[in-house]
This record gives structure tokens, C-alpha cells and sequence, in this order.
């Protein structure tokens, strides 16, 4: 096991990872850009280093300013948290280069998964089952009409260097393929520099059901359910869930079982998460997400398995220890991610916390960073914190997140507790009958009243 690992990351996910840390008995090093001095995560680490400006480029995406950290400190390994340096294979390399331990996959499988068509190609190799599309690019026209005449309309002309939904556009009829594939090139090659285009059929209505695995590198691997992650704003996650109230037991260990399979027959290592949309009890892979994810507290509260000691073990070579019969799900788990933005226009509210109380209670779980007094920088994410919650079902799950919401005093900044609180109270959310589309469809017919 390590002594000493570096925590690459800020707000509530460094001090989540530090609390894994602590618990293993890991001495921690924060770093931090100049305009976290004051962050909770450097105050709470064993050491921490200053590694440059408030800009993430000169910061917490600084290579060089971290191996330097590293090596000062004397720390054996980095857990890059999600965003910054979570998906970067070449910062994976240049850590084994320097004799630094990464707290993730292989810098391969990270490789392959941040290519939306490589990933595809792998996934339907590897027996994940996948939305019909072309397959891999395509660059002319009389193709791309072959092709979406083959899978049928409505299809989605996406850029496969893609990410946060940009440079994607739905041809409805025949007649929309050529403006929809010249307007996805054109915003592809604008946001992204590449204009390789893929094609894809357009579901109309689909969830988002997304299966967390965990892997040793050697060929064990094991699922933990799957989390329903529907609820989004612009492709942004806000609300997630576990058990999904769309699928049933015999479903979950199906495409569980598929997707470990899958992870054992790639050698997978570390913690992941395998995406899909599903509709009319079929599921199709979207990407994989080769780091911890935000919303993983979820699957930590349903299964009791705690998914970054999980990952520290193995980055530090143990063989997975768990079985797939070790993972029972018991009960059920929402999460809400605060963050400070006007609750209805979402207009970022950074500044300063003049009053903080978090909830609390059986089956309540705050996992946040920020402190009475604690000024939020306008820097980074707009994340306050993740209010996660147990119950034995998800009556009892809606009920205390319901009572949650209202102890929840974030004062001095614009929250969006009010938004979930409207949520909770809405009858569609409260019988699960929601798909991607749902919350967007419901903040555009005034939801949550005027602005
Ligand atoms: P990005 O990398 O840009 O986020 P994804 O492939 O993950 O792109 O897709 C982003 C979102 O677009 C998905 O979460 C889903 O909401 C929607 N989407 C992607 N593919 C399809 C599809 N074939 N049909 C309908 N919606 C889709």
C-alpha cells in the first residue's frame, strides 16, 4: 500500500478522496491554485503545495508543477479526481515515467474510451451491445444517405471528437441529412478542430442508465449496479438515482453481467462507468468514463462499497478482493448536485457563504467542501456539494430527501436547493416517469415559474 499519495483535484471530490486516504491509513498532499489557499481539502490534507494562478491551465492541469509536488512531498502516487487530469492518457504516461503511481486505468483503455469511434468499435467488439450507426467515420454524402436509410430516420449526425453534446444535429427525413451533416462538420471542426463526422440512430425518448464497474488489470472485474442519471440540463447530470425505477433485477444483472464481462476481457483496471441510453428495454453504449464519477456516492449508498479505497487497492496492486456475489444492493439512493447557479435562469452565483447548514439524519450523506465564511472562486465548476440519500426503498429515499432539502440552508449565494425542492414534489419525478428530455421539456414550460 502507499504512504503518501498526491490528491490532483479540488472541492468536494479531493475531500473525498483524502477521507478514503485517511481511512487506509494514506498520509495526503493537497495542491492548490492561488485562489484555493483557503479551500477545505488544503486545510484538512497532512501537507499541501501552491502549484500556480487561479487559471486550471497553469494549475491543477500543470504537469510539471505537479511531478515538482510529488517530488518534494515524497508522494508514491496521484488520484486525479473527475475533470482536470482524470482522462488525460498522456499524464497517466509521464507519471509511470517518473515512477508515480496513477490512481486509474490503464493509460490505453483511456486512450481508446476518449475516442468516441475507437470506444464505439471496442465496446461492440467487446459484446456491449451499441446504437446502430455507421461504422466509424464517414465522409461523403451518398454514404452517410446509404447508411441512414439502412439504420432509418431519425438519425443523429454526431462529431466524433465530440463532448458535452456539441457538434451533434438530428435529421429527421431524408431531406435534413445533407444540412444536418454540413452543420455538424462545420461545428465540429469549429469546437473541436476535426470534422469527422459518425452517424447514429436517434432515439426519441431514452433514459440515461449508466453501470459502475471495478477492475484489478488482471481479469477480475465485478458491476455494481447501475445508476439512472435522466435528469439533465444541457447534457449536465442534476439528479441520479439507484436502482433505476425503470429496470427490474434479472435486467440489472444482465447488462451488469455483460458490461463486467466486458471489463475482464479488456483486463480493465481501476473504477469505471460503462453509459447507455436505454429505450424499450434496450440498451446502447454512449461512452465509457474512465474515472470516478461525480455522481458515484449513489452506488457507495446502495452497496455499502466504498469506490475510491477500491480504487487506491488497486492502483497500489492489490487483486480485487471482491466478488460479484460480495455485492448485494440494498435499498435505494438519490443525489442532488448543488451548485451556485440561479436556480431557474442557472446564472453562475459565485461569492461568499454567509451562512452554511447542511442536513442531516439516518441516511443523509453531505459530501461537500465549502464552509461558513468560505468564499466560492468564480474559477471552476459551480459545485457546492452533493446531497446523497438513503432510504430501504425509494419512498422512503424521495421522503427524507424531501425533509433534506428543507433543512438545507446555503445563504450569501443563489443555490439550485430550491430547484430540487420544486423536484421532489413533482409527481412525474416521484413515479420515475422521466427520460433524458424530461427536465428541460419541464424548466421551458416554466416549471419553476418565471426567472
Ligand atoms: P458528448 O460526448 O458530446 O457528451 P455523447 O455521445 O455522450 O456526447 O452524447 C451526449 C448526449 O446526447 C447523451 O447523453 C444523450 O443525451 C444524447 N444522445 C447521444 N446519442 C444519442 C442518440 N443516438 N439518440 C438520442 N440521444 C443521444
Amino acid at each position: 500500500m502507499f504512504d503518501k499519495i498526491l490528491i490532483a483535484n479540488r472541492g468536494e471530490i479531493a475531500l473525498r478522496i483524502l477521507r478514503a486516504a485517511k481511512e487506509l491509513g494514506i498520509q495526503t498532499v493537497a495542491v492548490h491554485s492561488t485562489a484555493d489557499r483557503d479551500a477545505m481539502h488544503v486545510k484538512l490534507a497532512d501537507e499541501s503545495v501552491c502549484i500556480g494562478p487561479p487559471a486550471a491551465r497553469d494549475s491543477y492541469l500543470n504537469i510539471p508543477a505537479l511531478l515538482a509536488a510529488c517530488e518534494i512531498t515524497g508522494a508514491e502516487a496521484i488520484h486525479p479526481g473527475y475533470g482536470f487530469l482524470s482522462e488525460n492518457a498522456r499524464f497517466a504516461e509521464i507519471l509511470a515515467e517518473h515512477n508515480i503511481a496513477f490512481i486509474g486505468p490503464k493509460a490505453e483503455h483511456i486512450r481508446i474510451m476518449g475516442d468516441k469511434i475507437e470506444a464505439k468499435r471496442t465496446a461492440k467488439r467487446l459484446g456491449i451491445p451499441c446504437v446502430p450507426g455507421s461504422e466509424g467515420g464517414v465522409t461523403d454524402d451518398d454514404e452517410a444517405m446509404r447508411i441512414a436509410k439502412d439504420i432509418g430516420f431519425p438519425v443523429l449526425v454526431k462529431a466524433a471528437a465530440g463532448g458535452g453534446g456539441r457538434g451533434m444535429k438530428v435529421a429527421r427525413t431524408a431531406a435534413d441529412l445533407s444540412a444536418a451533416l454540413s452543420t455538424a462538420r462545420a461545428e465540429a471542426k469549429a469546437a473541436f478542430g476535426d470534422d469527422a463526422v459518425y452517424l447514429e440512430k436517434y432515439l426519441e425518448k431514452p433514459r440515461h442508465i449508466e453501470i459502475q464497474v471495478l477492475g484489478d488489470g488482471r481479469g477480475n472485474a465485478i458491476h455494481l449496479g447501475e445508476r439512472d442519471c435522466s435528469l439533465q440540463r444541457r447534457h449536465q447530470k442534476v439528479l441520479e438515482e439507484s436502482p433505476s425505477p425503470a429496470l427490474n433485477a434479472e435486467q440489472r444483472n444482465r447488462i451488469g453481467e455483460i458490461v463486467a464481462q466486458a471489463m475482464r476481457d479488456m483486463a480493465y483496471s481501476g473504477a469505471g462507468t460503462v453509459e447507455f441510453l436505454y429505450e424499450d428495454g434496450e440498451f446502447y453504449f454512449i461512452e465509457m468514463n474512465t474515472r470516478i464519477q461525480v455522481e458515484h456516492p449513489v452506488t457507495e449508498m446502495i452497496t455499502g462499497i466504498d469506490l475510491v479505497v477500491e480504487q487506491i487497492k488497486i492502483a497500489a496492486g492489490s487483486p480485487l478482493t471482491l466478488t460479484q456475489a460480495d455485492v448485494n444492493f440494498s435499498g435505494h439512493a438519490i443525489e442532488c448536485r448543488v451548485n451556485a447557479e440561479h436556480p431557474s435562469t442557472f446564472r453562475p452565483s459565485p461569492g461568499k457563504i454567509s451562512y452554511f447548514h447542511p442536513p442531516g439524519g439516518l441516511g443523509v450523506r453531505v459530501d461537500s467542501a465549502v464552509y461558513q465564511g468560505y468564499t466560492i472562486p468564480p474559477n471552476y465548476d459551480s459545485l457546492v456539494g452533493k446531497l446523497i440519500v438513503h432510504g430501504r426503498n425509494r419512498n422512503e429515499a424521495l421522503m427524507r430527501l424531501r425533509r433534506s432539502l428543507d433543512e438545507f440552508i446555503v445563504d450569501g449565494i443563489e443555490t439550485t436547493i430550491p430547484l430540487f425542492r420544486t423536484l421532489v414534489r413533482n409527481t412525474d419525478v416521484q413515479n420515475g416517469a422521466y427520460d433524458i428530455h424530461w427536465l428541460e421539456k419541464f424548466l421551458a414550460t416554466g416549471g419553476m415559474g418565471e426567472g
